[in-house]
Order: C-alpha cells, then sequence, then structure tokens
C-alpha cells in the first residue's frame, strides 16, 4: 500500500469513528465514551495531516495548537453548567471563522499566481468564506447575549428585512462576479465583511432566550463551512467531519424547533419569548386563586407518598439546586418512595440541559424518564414535584387551541393526584404565558428560590 492509500485509508477509520462516537453520544451509558472515542480520532486525524503535509510551518502549526488547546481544556473544566451555551456559541464561532480565514488564505494564494482557479474551487472558497463568516459574526452575537456582554432584547432597525436583504444579494452579487470576472482577493474580503455584517443584523434581531437554537442552526453552518473548507484543502477527513457537523446540527435544530412546536422561520424571525406576545398575555388569564404553601406541609405528602415524580426545569439550574435534589431524593427513598425524574426534551436552555445538570449531581441515569415514557406514569403519580419548570408542564399546549404553545408536547403532570411547584413568584417562564397548572386545585406553590426551598425540604423530611 503506498503513502497516499495509507493516509486515505486511516482518515476513513477516523470518519467511521466520528460516527460511531456520535451514535454512543445518544445515551447517557455510553455518552462519555462516545466523546472518548471522536475525540481520538480527531487526534489520529491531526496527527496524520500533519504528516501528510510534511513538515511546512511545523513550529508554528504545534504553537498555535498547544495554545489553542490550553484554551480549550481550560475553559471546558472552568465553565459552569448554565454558562455551557455561550461557551458552544464561541467555539463555534471560532470554528466558522477559521473556515472563512482557511478559505481567504487559499484564494489569497491562488489568484497571487497566474493560474486562475477552476469553477469547483471558487465555489468551495467562496462558500466556505461566507458561510463561515455568517457563522462567525452571528455566533459572536448570541455569546454576547448570553454572557448579558449585550442587550438579550431583539435589537432592529427600520427596515430590518430590506436590509438583510439588500446585503444577501450584495454578497450573492460579489459571488457570483468571481465566476465571470478576474478572480479578486479583494472582492473576497468585501464579501465577507458583508456576510459579517449579515450575521450581526441577523442574531441581534433574535431575542436572548431563542440564542440556543440560533447557536445550533449556526453550529451547522460551521459545519457546512468545515466541509467546504475540506474541498478547498482537498483534505477527506475534513469533508467528512464537517458534514457530519452540518448534518446534526441541523437535526437538532429541527428537533428542538418541533419539541417546541415552532418553525425555525419562527425562531429566527419571531421574537418568541422576548415580551413581544400580546396574543400570548391574553392566553390563560384564568383570574383563579393559587394556593401558597409551607415546607412541612410539602415534606409530608412526599414521605407518604409512594411516587413521586420531579420534573426539572430551567430555574433548577439558574439556582444551581441539582445537589439539593439528589439529597432529596436520597431522603425520600430511604423512606420507600420510588422517585423518578421527568425530563421534557427542552426543559431548560439546551438540549439536554436537564440530563448533564442531574449526572453532575450523580442521579442515576436509570431514574431519568425522558417525557414519552413517564407521561403514561403521572395518574399512578402521588405528588409531581415541579422545580423551576414552567412552560413544559403548562396543560394549555393540550387544552387551549390559540395559545402560541398549543401543540408543543408537555409533561401531564396535572393528571398526577398532587402538585407541587417550586419557584420564585407567578412570574411566566421562557414563553411569557400564563400557567393555568398553578391554578389547579390539586396544585400548591412553595414560594422561594429552589436551592433553598429543597434545602428546607430536605431538613423538613428528615423532621417526619
Ligand atoms: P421556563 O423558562 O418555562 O420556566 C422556568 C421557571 O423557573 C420560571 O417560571 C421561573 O419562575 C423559575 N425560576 C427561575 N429561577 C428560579 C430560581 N432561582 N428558583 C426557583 N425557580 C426559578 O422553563 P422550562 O424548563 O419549563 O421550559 C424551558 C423553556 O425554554 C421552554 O419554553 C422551551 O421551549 C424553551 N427553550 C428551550 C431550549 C432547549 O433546548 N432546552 C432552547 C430554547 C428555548 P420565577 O421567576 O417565578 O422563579
Amino acid at each position: 500500500m503506498d503513502r497516499r492509500n495509507a493516509f486515505d485509508l486511516a482518515y476513513l477509520a477516523c470518519a467511521c469513528l466520528f460516527i460511531f462516537g456520535l451514535k454512543q453520544l445518544s445515551s447517557p451509558r455510553t455518552a462519555v465514551r462516545g466523546n472518548q472515542v471522536a475525540a481520538g480520532a480527531m487526534g489520529v486525524v491531526i496527527a496524520v495531516t500533519l504528516w501528510d503535509s510534511g513538515s511546512h510551518n511545523l513550529a508554528w502549526i504545534i504553537a498555535g495548537m498547544v495554545i489553542g488547546g490550553a484554551i480549550g481544556a481550560y475553559s471546558a473544566r472552568a465553565v459552569k453548567m448554565t454558562a455551557m451555551p455561550q461557551m458552544v456559541a464561541l467555539f463555534n464561532g471560532v470554528g466558522g471563522g477559521a473556515a472563512a480565514l482557511i478559505a481567504f488564505s487559499e484564494y489569497h494564494i491562488a489568484t497571487s499566481s497566474s493560474v486562475s482557479l477552476a469553477n469547483d474551487a471558487v465555489t468551495s472558497t467562496l462558500f466556505s468564506a461566507i458561510v463561515g463568516s455568517v457563522s462567525f459574526a452571528g455566533s459572536m452575537v448570541a455569546f454576547g447575549k448570553l454572557q448579558e456582554l449585550i442587550t438579550g432584547s431583539p435589537v432592529t432597525m427600520p427596515g430590518q428585512k430590506l436590509v438583510n436583504a439588500v446585503l444577501f444579494l450584495a454578497v450573492l452579487g460579489l459571488a457570483a462576479s468571481q465566476y465571470v470576472g478576474s478572480q479578486s482577493e479583494g472582492v473576497l474580503a468585501l464579501a465577507m465583511v458583508l456576510s459579517l455584517l449579515l450575521g450581526v443584523i441577523m442574531v441581534m434581531a433574535i431575542g436572548g432566550a431563542d440564542m440556543p437554537v440560533v447557536i445550533s442552526l449556526l453550529n451547522s453552518f460551521t459545519g457546512l463551512a468545515a466541509a467546504a473548507t475540506g474541498f478547498v484543502l482537498h483534505n477527506n477527513a475534513l469533508i467528512i467531519s464537517g458534514a457530519l457537523v452540518g448534518a446534526s446540527g441541523m437535526m437538532l435544530t429541527r428537533m428542538m424547533g418541533a419539541a417546541m412546536n415552532r418553525s425555525i422561520a419562527n425562531v429566527v424571525f419571531g421574537a418568541f419569548g422576548t415580551g413581544g406576545g400580546g396574543e400570548a398575555a391574553a392566553v390563560g388569564a384564568s383570574g383563579g386563586q393559587v394556593r401558597a404553601t409551607s415546607p412541612d406541609d410539602v415534606a409530608v405528602m412526599l414521605a407518604y407518598a409512594r411516587r413521586v415524580v420531579i420534573v426539572p426545569g430551567y430555574g433548577l439550574a439558574v439556582a444551581q439546586a441539582q445537589h439539593n435534589v439528589r439529597e432529596l431524593a436520597d431522603q425520600l427513598e430511604r423512606r420507600g418512595v420510588d422517585v423518578r425524574y421527568a425530563i421534557h426534551p427542552v426543559a431548560g436552555r439546551m438540549p439536554g440541559h436537564m440530563n448533564v445538570l442531574l449526572a453532575e449531581a450523580d442521579v442515576p441515569y436509570t431514574q431519568l424518564y425522558e417525557m414519552d415514557d413517564i407521561n403514561d406514569e403521572f395518574p399512578r403519580t402521588d405528588v409531581s414535584l415541579v422545580i423551576g419548570a414552567n412552560d413544559v408542564v403548562n396543560p394549555a399546549a393540550n387544552n387551549t387551541p390559540g395559545s402560541p404553545i398549543y401543540g408543543m408536547p408537555v409533561l401531564n403532570v396535572d393528571r398526577s393526584a398532587a402538585v407541587v411547584v417550586l419557584k420564585r413568584s407567578m412570574n411566566t417562564g421562557f414563553a411569557g404565558i400564563e400557567n393555568e397548572l398553578f391554578y389547579d386545585p390539586k396544585t400548591t406553590m412553595l414560594f422561594g428560590d429552589a436551592k433553598e426551598s429543597i434545602m428546607n425540604l430536605v431538613s423538613a423530611v428528615k423532621a417526619v
């Protein structure tokens, strides 16, 4: 086997390992191993690529890898679970930016020589530079919004759609000119600047609460830009890994949209969950009474229950109460209570948010039930303990046509014998709508910060 075939075989083996790793990510039992397998394969790909390219600029490359690797490793270890979406935004943006810069540098090399590039090479270079720039700029804005460096409210301007359309057409026009006229790196640079502007304006107009879906979409763009860069560099591993990121990012975006019963267009252009819903305010204005309760009363209910289902939501992540929840569950299990956790696919603010949070507190994954597996169990549940969750348990999704969340699959906690909701106030959740569950006669509200309330509950259960 010659050297070229050996390298290609190594790339093919690594591509299979990427797919295997992705598959393993679909279960908490195998996810860590899946991550290690894919990371190991990426290490092999990098080594093979360096070997393949000879010793050209090796010192610079290794210096860059060491610095970048150290920053990446440190930030991944230091990041808090609630800050994970902005970390993903940052890393994703850097990937898009790198793809764009590589494409520009290859164009520079080609246009500096007298040979003009073939049309297919022009196409992949333009695609990588333009999509990578949009992804970089959009991800940086998403990062800024989530990190609260800039306002989380949608920032729009008069004639926003027209400006977007003009910018988009200008970028397309500049790109098209590269096929007919002489190839110019100045024109590509201008197209990239306009693409950066387009990324900024588009994401500025979306509310902070929708950023995780936007990041998933931009992640998919970065994958596609990287795949195009693979064509520019004639690197099969980059083409395959970019395509995998592009496809999985797009599937994730669609799944998040489906779990919220919203189209991608509604997320990108809808200004949802940002206080912009007059329609939302009218829904669920039941005018009913809510019943506040005390930790002692809830402790008695929980301690004498046969089955308790804990429903975690975004508020649990905000309060960082995952360890306390685990402690409460341990106490209840010691008393013979069957404790389960009901996980809604979009509970929290990013996919898998609740799974990761609870895994951090060593909650056994066998106690975590996906929505479809637990929904039939609620009629056999004595107490549903809703902790910092709101939209994902709102019965309006089943009962109120016209509600902005009507049709969104929800956890049917209202079918259990009793419901206790832990939150700080009567404030709405992400969707900005009232929740009729809070007015249900079998619901009681334990007001306060989730961490404090659960700590009080643990003490109270011990005292029962
Ligand atoms: P919600 O945003 O609906 O509700 C969270 C609730 O937590 C609020 O009502 C808030 O009430 C309460 N809360 C906040 N901080 C605390 C605290 N410290 N202690 C106690 N309670 C607190 O969250 P859900 O998880 O129910 O729903 C997720 C929403 O996010 C859905 O609408 C989903 O579509 C959306 N979304 C999810 C994404 C994902 O991928 N997971 C991505 C994008 C959006 P109060 O202020 O009164 O305490």
